[in-house]
């Protein structure tokens, strides 16, 4: 899918900042945080959103949890909010699914 913002950075097309390249899962920085550590954690297989990947490829969801809880470990002491925006109301506007890693410092309740 070649007009996917997310799929053009896994294959290289756009440069990403990657934290992390796996089998089945990447994670790059956000081209605009929120928090002093913000990763984008997605699969390489295109799919809209956290549902149909938790419907179609439940395994690929486990390895970007615990992708992210390894880039927690190593950047933010292992605290970290995860979120997944779904949906044009809810603020996604890249239609592959991607998890924002955020942490550092005392996040308050102002999910972006
Ligand atoms: P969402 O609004 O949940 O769909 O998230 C899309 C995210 O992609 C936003 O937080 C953007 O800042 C981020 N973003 C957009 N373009 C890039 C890029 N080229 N590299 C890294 N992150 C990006
Ligand atoms: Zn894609």
């Amino acid at each position: 899918m070649d007009s996917c913002l997310i799929c053009a950075i896994i294959a290289g097309e756009i440069p990403g900042d990657f934290v992390l390249q796996e089998e089945h899962v990447v994670a790059f920085r956000d081209i605009n945080p929120k928090a002093p550590v913000h990763v984008l954690v997605v699969p390489r297989v295109h799919v809209e959103n956290v549902a149909e990947l938790a419907a179609t490829s439940p395994q690929i969801l486990a390895a970007m949890a615990t992708a992210a809880q390894r880039i927690a470990d190593s950047e933010t002491g292992g605290q970290f909010r995860w979120i997944f925006n779904t949906g044009e109301n809810a603020g996604q506007t890249v239609f592959h699914v991607h998890g924002h890693v955020i942490g550092g410092g005392v996040l308050s309740w102002d999910p972006a």
